[in-house]
Formats: C-alpha cells, sequence, structure tokens
C-alpha cells in the first residue's frame, strides 16, 4: 500500500509542477486585467455559453459570490452523487480537494472534474496521512488481538479512504456517523475512527459509549502517545485531528450566548469540541442544522457554531427569523475561501480554449479500494 501512497505522491508532485507552468498558483486573470466586478461580469456569460458543458458545484461553506454561479449547492457527498447524475462533461467543484477527489471517484469516466484553486485543501484531512495511518493500525494489529474496525470521516484523502476500503472497514459523514459507527461495532470489538477525534467522540458519547473508553492516538507521539495496554483495553481509538474552523467556538461563547438571551437555541456542528456540544442546545450535521431551522416557526432565534458563509446565508434566507453566529470572530474556512470567482473564472475559461486545468484525478487502485469503503456506506441500512 505505500507504493500507492508513494504513486499519489508523485502524481501531486507533477500535477503541481505542471499547474505551475500552467500558471494556476499565481492568479491568472489578475486584478490589473479584470476588476472584479468584471470578473463576475465574464463569469455570467462564459457560464451560460458553457451550460451544457459544466456544472459547478458549490460547497455551503463556500463565499457568496462563488454560489451565485453555482448550479448545485450542499455538503461533499450529495455534491458528488448529483454532479454524476448530471453527465455533464466538467464538474468545476468550488470545494476543497477531498471532495472533488471524492467527486471524480463517483462520476463517470468521461466527467472531468475541475478544483479552481489547487492550494483549497483542508487542514483537518492533512492531519491524517497515509504513512501515518499505516504506522498506526502496524502498532494496533500488536497491541491487541480484537478485530478493529476501521471508519474514516469523508473529510480525509482518496488513500486514506482506499486504506478503509482494504481494512473491512466504512466511510462516513457527519450526517450518518452514528449508523456507521454501530454497524463497525457489530463488525469487530473495536473502532478506530479518524481523522476528526471530535465528530467520532460526540458521536460514540451520543451512543452510550462512556468517554473512559476512549483513548486519542497522536500521530506526533511515538505511538501516538498510548500504550498497548490502553488500546487493548479501549473500545474507540480515536486519531488526534480537528477542524480549525470549529475549534473556534468554546464553551464561554456557549455560556455568554444564554446568559444574553436565555430563549435563543445554540446548535453546533459535532466537529466542535465536546464541551460544546454538551452544553449547546442541539447539534448535528450541516443539513441538520439547515432543516432545524428551516422547521422552526417564525421569529425563532438560533445561535450557530458552523462556518460563517453559512451562517449568513441563513440569515438571509429566513430573515423572518434571527440567525447570528455562536461566536463573535469570523470562524471562516480560509482554505475553502481560496476559491475566488476570478480562480473560477479562469477554469472556465480554460475550458472554453480546450485546455482544462486543475484536474483531480484519483488512480484507479486507490479509487478502486476507496469505493469498496463508500459503497458499503450506502450499503448500510
Ligand atoms: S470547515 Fe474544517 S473540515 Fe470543513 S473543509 Fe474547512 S477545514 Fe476542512
Amino acid at each position: 500500500m505505500s507504493d500507492l501512497f508513494e504513486t499519489k505522491n508523485q502524481q501531486k508532485k507533477q500535477q503541481q509542477q505542471d499547474d505551475e507552468i500552467n500558471g494556476s498558483h499565481k492568479p491568472i486573470i489578475s486584478e490589473e486585467e479584470l476588476s472584479d466586478t468584471d470578473v463576475l461580469i465574464e463569469l455570467k456569460k462564459i457560464k451560460e455559453e458553457l451550460k451544457d458543458q459544466v456544472v459547478v458545484l458549490g460547497h455551503h461553506y463556500q463565499q457568496d459570490d462563488v454560489i451565485r454561479f453555482a448550479d448545485i449547492t450542499g455538503d461533499s457527498l450529495q455534491l458528488a452523487k448529483e454532479a454524476a447524475n448530471l453527465d455533464r462533461p466538467y464538474i468545476i467543484f468550488c470545494g476543497v480537494h477531498f471532495m472533488a477527489e471524492t467527486t471524480d471517484m463517483l462520476t463517470k469516466s468521461h466527467q472531468k472534474v475541475i478544483l479552481p484553486d489547487l492550494r483549497a485543501g483542508c487542514s483537518m484531512a492533512d492531519m491524517a496521512k497515509r504513512s501515518e495511518i499505516d504506522k498506526a493500525w502496524a502498532f494496533m494489529q500488536k497491541s491487541t488481538e480484537a478485530k478493529i474496525i476501521p471508519v474514516t470521516y469523508i473529510n480525509c484523502a482518496a488513500t486514506l479512504k482506499a486504506f478503509v476500503g482494504d481494512n473491512d472497514g466504512s466511510i462516513c459523514t457527519s450526517s450518518n456517523a452514528e449508523k456507521i459507527i454501530r454497524w463497525a461495532l457489530t463488525q469487530g470489538e473495536k473502532l478506530l475512527f479518524f481523522p476528526d477525534q471530535h465528530l467520532g467522540r460526540n458521536t460514540c458519547f451520543k451512543m452510550g459509549i462512556p468517554i473512559s473508553d476512549m483513548v486519542v492516538y497522536n500521530p506526533n507521539m511515538l505511538n501516538g502517545g498510548l500504550t498497548s495496554e490502553q488500546i487493548d483495553n479501549a473500545k474507540v481509538i480515536l486519531w488526534y485531528g480537528f477542524c480549525s474552523v470549529h475549534q473556534g467556538f468554546t464553551l464561554d461563547q456557549v455560556h455568554a450566548t444564554k446568559k444574553r438571551d436565555p430563549e435563543i437555541t445554540v446548535i453546533v456542528h459535532p466537529e466542535c469540541n465536546f464541551e460544546v456540544t454538551q452544553a449547546a442546545d442541539d447539534y448535528g450535521s450541516t443539513s441538520y442544522i439547515i432543516d432545524q431551522i428551516a422547521k422552526a416557526p417564525a421569529g425563532a432565534k438560533f445561535a450557530i457554531g458552523t462556518e460563517i458563509n453559512l451562517v449568513n446565508r441563513l440569515a438571509r434566507e429566513f430573515p423572518d427569523k434571527k440567525i447570528m453566529s455562536l461566536s463573535p470572530y469570523q470562524c471562516l474556512c480560509t482554505t475553502m475561501y481560496r476559491v475566488r470567482p476570478r480562480w473560477l473564472l479562469a477554469s472556465f475559461r480554460a475550458i472554453k480554449d480546450n485546455k482544462p486545468i486543475n484536474i483531480i484525478t484519483v488512480p484507479e487502485d486507490i479509487a478502486r479500494s476507496s469505493l469498496k469503503a463508500l459503497n458499503r456506506m450506502l450499503d448500510i441500512k
């Protein structure tokens, strides 16, 4: 498997070199060439011109000036599935790298997936590397005779999804994490959950697993900072990763918000810390948060613990409700924010010139193993 990892790395390096040659890490369309307003005007025109060839996907956390050009908005898995049904040859994914990879795996071979800015990564996904997982897995296998089932949050590189596919595990999303973990614990005695420790901990605790049955494996420490005995005694092994955006929400903010307005409902994403999810009135995936707001009566008040672009958009979409961020600071996904309208326009221009750039391709062998894990997830009832 480490060969596959190397192959992927080489391909990525090659892609980066190609992109540098093509100039995709520099603003291809400079501000001197086109003002922000002119970029939006040209985008409108070129999108109409290429409407039969291109579908634009916009993740919920994307900025408004990009979302206005999205044909479909949603979470990463939903977008990938819908793009596959549309059958257009080019899919521009206005999200981050792992989302474009998942889309490449789920769409047909003639469909090309484009990430407008290759620097749009995910800090959480970067916290679990394939070589680290392989090392951790070897230590865990040595430490216990119990069967460990690996489950990965969809927010990770394809190489990790492949690991899970090849080791009887599954992928999960923040919407189905509970169902998938429940399944995993019927297939084995222990769970290895990566890369987000918070989604893993919050979900397992909700299912009745005590915190004392969970340990955290930190790849920056020798043997993850754990003894073999700790591995053998634990029910759940959580990878230490986290989302830097959702770490911006704190217990103090929950208390201060409730003190200011005891009537307000605090809902946070399960990527938030354990103490934040426990103090909040409710927590759930992005779609769960949207549903709760949509079905609340007029006049309802919410303080939301998730990415600021989505919170601001919800506030505009539901003017009859009071919707604010739980944090006084801008909890912005800065990597997603790298996808600017001028990068989107550069992607469109390249397609028009028949020289598409920033195509995300998952090597076949990795895609095959990853799809085993994805399909397992979709089959779990
Ligand atoms: S919000 Fe967090 S988990 Fe989502 S893409 Fe940004 S850094 Fe990654």
